[in-house]
């Protein structure tokens, strides 16, 4: 399905916001903020960051440039923690425990390196 970026840019929501502390002219903020855009605006994310400048730069406790649910794993293993929340999620999806809201799991693997 195409859709307009122009469209897209100005209509919604940035759910990676400013004020982190990525160098100016950095590219991976760009790329987050346009990966979340591709959700829907009803939608819930779970965000796993592995160890890198994206995290370290945007979730310096208290503060938080992420809007949605952030979690901070090591180097390797962001795939496998992410996986597992999904896993947790889909059991208590079967069990009624969770209303209906739509969640999708994004894994971030460090800086723009390997974004
Ligand atoms: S990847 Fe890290 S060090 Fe490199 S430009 Fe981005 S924020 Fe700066």
């Amino acid at each position: 399905m195409a859709y307009n970026l122009k469209e897209v840019v100005a209509n919604k929501p940035a759910r990676f916001t400013s004020g982190h502390r990525m160098c100016a002219g950095c590219g991976a903020p760009v790329v987050g903020r346009m990966v979340l855009r591709a959700l829907k605006n009803e939608d819930h994310a779970v965000i796993c960051n592995a160890t890198g400048c994206m995290e370290v730069s945007t979730f310096i406790y208290p503060y938080t440039s992420w809007t949605d649910s952030f979690i901070h794993t090591a180097f390797e293993n962001a795939g496998a923690t992410l996986s597992g929340v999904e896993a947790a999620y889909k059991a208590m999806k079967r069990q009624n425990k969770l209303s209906g809201t739509t969640t999708k799991f994004i894994a971030f693997g460090g800086d723009r390196r390997n974004i």
